[in-house]
């Protein structure tokens, strides 16, 4: 990532962080809400993943655009976003939290002793409502719960960055690939014969054309059972250099469960034109 790429998406994070800050502490200092302290079953910190997906919204919009993959030092982007939010939000509400005599608590406390108040001052209900379980004051075990909310925030980042790393990537010109076709083929459970066989030995031969010709034939075409196998043959290519990835996956389906039993994946060099064809111009007589 060249120092231009890394600065944009700094900003990007950052305003990112700070927009959600922001609303996430006007709704805890105005409505008395903390989104981010919602927790499922006392320890699941749903309301920090959710909120960590979010805050990393603005580096995931930048690194598609720009074409920057999580990997190395970029990794760390939705975790430094994710603790910056939650930094921010704290001090915001720091500063804007009203006692009832109308003071703040930073007319009366250092930041950090805010932060030691607000985890282990804080209350928590378990259960349903009308069964609830209360703990006034949870004390130091508030410490790790603090914690759990960090480690729920950079999750959540982590979980909406990762979705970047599941796209194609050109190592030649590191840049994500675009997809040019899908196409899928259903089988009842007794039809895929060696239909499956054929198409993945033409993946090891690379020979695309016959990948193709199989996997779109419509003879027998059987829409998707309860039971039933599928080979689905997934295209994407480079718009910079034209290079070419075929994915080839076969998957079956038994009710609601899937599974994919076999894959397979070749690149292709392609020209360099292929991908951004000029319109071909009328023929004029
Ligand atoms: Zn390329």
């Amino acid at each position: 990532m060249n120092a231009t790429k890394l600065a944009i998406a700094t900003v990007a994070s950052l305003l990112t962080a700070t927009v959600l800050a922001v609303f996430l502490s006007w709704v805890e200092t105005q409505h008395a809400i903390n989104i981010y302290g919602f927790s499922a079953m006392f320890v699941i910190p749903i309301g920090a993943i959710g909120c960590g997906f979010v805050s990393a919204i603005g580096f995931w919009l930048v690194s598609r655009v720009l074409h920057i993959r999580p990997t190395g030092a970029a990794r760390f982007f939705p975790l430094l976003t994710a603790l910056a939010t939650f930094g921010i939000a704290n001090y915001l509400s720091y500063t804007w939290f009203k006692f009832p005599n109308g003071a703040s608590p930073s007319d009366v406390m250092s930041f950090v002793e805010y932060l030691k108040l607000v985890s282990t001052e804080a209350s928590y209900s378990i259960g349903s409502s009308g069964n609830d379980t209360t703990i006034d004051r949870v004390g130091s075990l508030g410490y790790a719960l603090t914690a759990l909310q960090i480690i729920g925030f950079a999750g959540g980042g982590f979980l909406l960055s990762s979705t970047l790393t599941k796209i194609p990537w050109c190592e030649t010109s590191e840049r994500f690939m675009k997809k040019t076709a899908k196409h899928q083929r259903f089988f009842g459970e007794e039809g895929l014969g060696d239909q499956s066989h054929l198409a993945f030995a033409a993946m090891q031969a690379t020979d695309i054309e016959s990948v193709r010709s199989i996997v779109t034939n419509e003879q027998d075409k059987v829409k998707p059972r309860k039971r039933c196998v599928s080979l689905l043959l997934t295209e994407h290519a480079c718009t910079h250099c034209g290079r070419h990835r075929h994915s080839l996956s076969q998957t079956e389906r038994n009710g609601n469960n899937w599974a994919v039993t076999a894959s397979a994946e070749f690149d292709e060099a392609g020209s360099p034109t292929l991908a951004t064809a000029p319109p071909t111009p009328a023929i004029v007589s």
